[in-house]
């Protein structure tokens, strides 16, 4: 007879109450701590402090185009890896790593779509995809951006996130998608067709001394760095103290370097409309 059979119940455990992870994040600038979903509902703009928070390529697409109106351009394009380069780790590693991390096949997103109606050709670099940097891949597509919307006379739009300038790992490959996107640039520009530039946190090295410094009209979001060389490097060889903001936006529109800075909210309203009156 089952008398002292099993106890009829469950022992329960209370786990600790766990705080999920990815709700929170901490700006970098004024490190207020910030829910995600505010931040997001705010396009990335920390509320407090205005510091404008990276975007992957496809959210600053979704933010500047028209929904569901961009058609990408060479999506699968990979890189070869035309020195062998090993380092700490090899290019063929890095590439895969940043591409398993970022779903994007390179650093650049490219394509046409509308923007408040007008058909225009948008490029957009990728800050987290080594850094953002200018290898055989991301010249060829923008090059090939820059060149149909030559042949078919539309506006160009690129929006730079690199801080990596042009990339090592691919040396004198890197260096010539300098000149060739400069050389594509120059063309569309003989056409009399409107380039506009965007600079985004941050923008560096070969892609500042190439097609990002060389817009119609160049725009910056608020505190970015831009420039060729960093501030800590130039401080370095030049052994002397930078101003204050050296290489930020503010600074450098007060130096005639960039023409305008917009807020991010801001920025779709303003290039529609620039791309009304100009092109
Ligand atoms: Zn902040």
């Amino acid at each position: 007879m089952a008398l002292f059979g099993k106890p009829k119940y469950t022992i329960v455990r209370l786990k600790k109450k766990e705080i999920p992870e990815g709700l929170w994040t901490k700006c970098e600038d004024c490190s207020e701590t910030l829910y995600n979903k505010t931040l997001e509902e705010n396009m990335k703009v920390c509320p407090k402090c205005n510091y404008h928070f990276t975007l992957s390529a496809y959210e600053r697409v979704k933010l500047l185009l028209d929904a569901d109106s961009f058609n990408e351009y060479d999506k699968d394009m990979i890189s070869a890896d035309p020195l062998d380069f090993k380092g700490p780790k090899s290019y063929k590693e890095k590439l895969a790593q940043d591409q398993l991390a970022t779903g994007l096949k390179d650093a650049v997103v490219s394509g046409e779509g509308l923007l408040g109606g007008k058909k225009v050709i948008l490029a957009v670099t990728d800050s987290r995809f080594i850094m953002g940097s200018m290898g055989s891949v991301v010249g060829e597509k923008l090059t090939r951006s820059i060149e149909t919307a030559t042949k078919n006379k539309m506006p160009l739009i690129i929006v730079s996130g690199s801080g990596g300038g042009a990339r090592m790992h691919e040396g004198m490959y890197s260096l010539m998608q300098m000149a060739k996107t400069s050389a594509a640039l120059y063309y569309h520009r003989k056409n009399k067709l409107l380039y506009i530039s965007i600079l985004t946190n941050p923008t560096m090295g070969g892609v500042m001394a190439s097609f990002a410094g060389i817009g119609d009209i160049t725009i910056a979001e608020p505190r970015a760095l831009l420039g060729f060389t960093g501030p800590r490097v130039i401080e370095q060889t030049i052994r002397q103290k930078l101003p204050a903001g050296f290489q930020r936006s503010e600074f450098l529109l007060e130096h005639g370097m960039i023409d305008i800075i917009i807020h991010r909210k801001q920025l779709k309203q303003d290039l529609s409309l620039l791309l009304e009156y100009l092109s």
